[in-house]
């Protein structure tokens, strides 16, 4: 965008002064047009499970209204759905609440190894129902990070479902963590992976994964649940604590999600007992 400004005359010379200004709108444009595919893909979402409800209480209060087994039927689908819609807005409220956040960096330290185990304790029976062997391989020691303990499990959480969702039953998925030592005056990091040996992603999906709504089979993260929101959520997660997401997957081998993180170190504090320390 390209402007003029008539100012008023200051130097009293007579002549008027006038300021010319350029905008970059580019970056404008493309933040208002996602703004309005997110609003209008969540609203299709939304809409999606509601229609469906509405439909079954039409059907429950008109053709079926006598018949118990359709009534049995029908609730526990419109159950379903209605979960569906508590999830979907769960997530939507999720992620607004961390892009308020999402330059506001986290300042207490955090074990990220702890963290995991935890989670990962705590989901093992239920992959264990759902037939899938969940592992953990971290050495014993503290992986400290600045971060929120409740976001950074929340990441973990979001990534071993995936796993178990997409990875096929039957599988392993596996936890690992270790030390990644810094190069060229990089700090060192944490690296958190969770990978599966499922039917991996197609390399022209890799790029698009963490945008909201994008899924590789609509159908499919669907009828398992998923709200498209997921790796969005661990993005904007991420972002906030100077973290990355690296997705490496090949087709029928399976898929590996890596989490890197600034290693957190406490800054050395003087001693004043010290005789070696600088006045
Ligand atoms: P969803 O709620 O659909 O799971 P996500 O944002 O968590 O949404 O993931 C986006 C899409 O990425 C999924 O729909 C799926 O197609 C793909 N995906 C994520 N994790 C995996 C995985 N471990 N293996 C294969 N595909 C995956």
């Amino acid at each position: 965008q390209i402007g003029a400004l008539r100012m008023p005359d200051t130097a009293g010379g007579g002549e008027p002064n006038i300021v010319l200004y350029f905008r970059d709108l580019t970056e404008a444009r493309r933040l208002e047009a996602m703004r309005v595919d997110f609003v209008a893909n969540a609203s299709h979402e939304l809409r999606t499970p509601l229609s469906a409800l509405l439909g079954f209480i039409e059907t429950l209060q008109g053709p079926a209204r006598d018949d118990v087994r359709a009534r049995e039927q029908f609730l526990g689908i419109m159950r379903t759905q209605a979960q569906r819609m508590t999830r979907l807005i769960d997530d939507l409220l999720s992620l607004s609440r961390i892009e308020l956040r999402e330059h506001v960096a986290p300042t207490r330290p955090v074990d990220l190894a702890r963290i995991a185990r935890q989670l990962v304790d705590m989901q093992v029976p239920l992959a264990r129902e759902r037939g899938v062997d969940l592992r953990i391989e971290a050495p014993d020691a503290p992986m400290p990070v600045l971060g929120e303990r409740d976001e950074l499990s929340r990441v973990i959480e979001n990534l071993i479902e995936n796993a178990m969702k997409y990875g096929g039953s039957g599988g392993v998925v596996t936890v690992a963590l270790q030390r990644l030592p810094g190069t060229e005056g990089r700090p060192d990091r944490i690296e958190l992976r969770v990978t599966d040996a499922g039917p991996g992603i197609a390399p022209e999906h890799l790029p698009r994964l963490t945008e909201r709504f994008y899924r590789v089979d609509v159908a499919s993260s669907r009828q398992q649940g998923g709200t498209g929101l997921g790796l969005a959520i661990v993005k904007h997660t991420l972002n906030r604590h100077r973290g990355r997401l690296t997705i490496e997957s090949a087709l029928g081998v399976g898929t590996s999600m890596r989490v890197t993180l600034p290693e957190y170190r406490p800054e050395p504090v003087e001693d004043p007992a010290d005789p070696l320390a600088e006045r």
